[in-house]
């Protein structure tokens, strides 16, 4: 049963349900993925160590849980052999458990993942030829209704915790077998821990999966602040993004609080289109986002704010909507740049994709007035992996189909085998 409290938040009327920084186990140990290292001292403190020993440990737990991506106490060479079976009994590391993992034709990968009180949610991994992009999920579905989301189809179920969302990078690394090695002891200097893009296959993370990242606003920041650690992932924050809907009040809060770059899905430039595609609009209209990505903290030239459009035929897609996209971010004076995402359709869905030479159109005049306007290549289509596309296979699929393609891959693996 999913251990959860109402909270309210932020900029927001109706509470979600918002998960407690520890869900029980039904083994009564303690699971600590997900847990700043002031947190794992005090429990560690909690349950009897005194502060000194409490302090050191923490240290090196916190180390070889974030940096090296352990989650076997047994593997931690420089915690005593005495104190491993004690923190084995009260305490574990986990991982989000994987459902499904499947691999699209163009590299794209998807997996399928469960929460411990049995809630299903996905992440996606988009290698490229400069960098590999992880696409979190911040909530198991989503409140906002956006009309050309499939994920804006499901209810939402509930905000996902700090542990299941840099769980969800963490099982990243290991599948890409990523973590650090080398060295083993805690180093001081920056430069020896810091997370390197050279040559790996994750370099960037863009909270831009299933559900609204400022509606679970605190989780997301704790989770990210783990990965953002020199000590912990150490994965610098320009190569994070944050992808918005628009939840205004919450921006300043994210630009001062995360720090990380910043995405709007802004999809249209009227009130009339915005409101019907993103219906978070009639809250926050379009002239108080774009004053908010104005104020945004930190945002520069250097560090322009992506904007997302999604190319939808007759809806919003004309040489008049490109010229007002352009007014717009000039009338605000915003460091913008601007990403053109054909649309990506899933069954039932109530638009159609723009015709390709309209998009070049829409491009080309965003382009010529000086802001930069790539048109994204789809990628993971076939396996719905695509932008809008995320919603649970759960709903798609029964579990026995699951069962049965899983079993059907291993014997065809067999026999290939033999
Ligand atoms: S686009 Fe994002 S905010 Fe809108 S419904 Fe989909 S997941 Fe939710």
């Amino acid at each position: 049963m999913a251990d959860t409290a109402l909270m309210s938040i932020p900029g927001q009327v109706d509470p979600v349900p918002v998960a407690r920084d520890i869900t029980p186990r039904s083994d009564g140990r303690t699971d600590l993925l997900g847990l700043p290292k002031a947190r794992i001292r005090e429990l560690f403190e909690e349950a009897g160590l005194d502060p000194k020993q409490a302090k050191l440990r923490s240290k090196q737990v916190y180390h070889w849980l974030y940096h090296r991506g352990v989650t076997d106490f047994d593997a931690m060479t420089d915690i005593g052999k005495t104190m491993r079976p004690w923190m084995n009994e009260r305490f574990v590391v986990g991982r989000p458990n994987i459902v499904e993992a499947q691999h699209s034709s163009d590299g794209t990968r998807k997996w399928l993942l469960k929460t411990d009180d049995g809630h299903e949610f996905e992440m996606v991994f988009i290698p490229d030829e400069t960098r590999g992009t992880l696409c979190v999920s911040s909530q198991v579905g989503c409140t906002l209704n956006c009309r050309f989301c499939h994920t804006g189809t499901m209810r939402l179920v509930r905000n996902l915790t700090p542990g299941e969302i840099v769980g969800q990078v963490m099982l990243a690394r290991d599948a890409l077998g990523e973590w650090p090695k080398g060295r083993m002891d805690i180093g001081d200097d920056e430069s020896e821990t810091e997370y390197r893009a050279d040559g790996r296959l994750l370099t960037n993370i863009v909270m831009m999966g299933m559900g609204e990242p400022l509606y679970n606003f605190d989780h997301v920041r704790d989770a990210l602040k783990l990965v953002m650690d020199g000590e912990g992932l150490a994965l610098s924050k320009r190569r994070i993004t944050l992808s918005t809907s628009g939840v205004v009040p919450a921006m300043e809060r994210c630009g001062e609080e995360i720090g990380v770059n910043l995405a709007v899905s802004l999809h249209a430039v009227t009130k009339e289109v915005r409101d019907e595609i993103v219906p978070i609009n009639k809250k926050y209209g379009i002239e108080q986002l774009l004053e908010a990505c104005a104020a945004y903290p930190g945002a520069s030239n250097a560090r322009r704010i992506t904007f997302e459009y999604v190319m939808l035929k007759d809806k919003n897609d004309s040489d008049e909507d490109a010229h007002e996209l352009v007014r717009l971010l000039k009338h605000y004076d915003l460091p913008a740049k601007v990403n053109l995402i054909p649309f990506n359709p899933w069954p039932g869905a109530p638009y159609e994709c723009s015709a390709p030479d309209r998009i070049r159109s829409f491009s080309n005049i965003v382009f010529e007035a000086g802001i930069s306007a790539p048109v994204r290549t789809p990628r993971g289509r076939d396996i719905d992996a695509a932008c809008g596309q995320l919603k649970t296979s759960a709903e798609k699929k029964s579990r026995a189909q699951r069962d049965r393609e899983a079993e059907e891959a291993a014997s065809a693996e067999a026999q290939s085998g033999e």
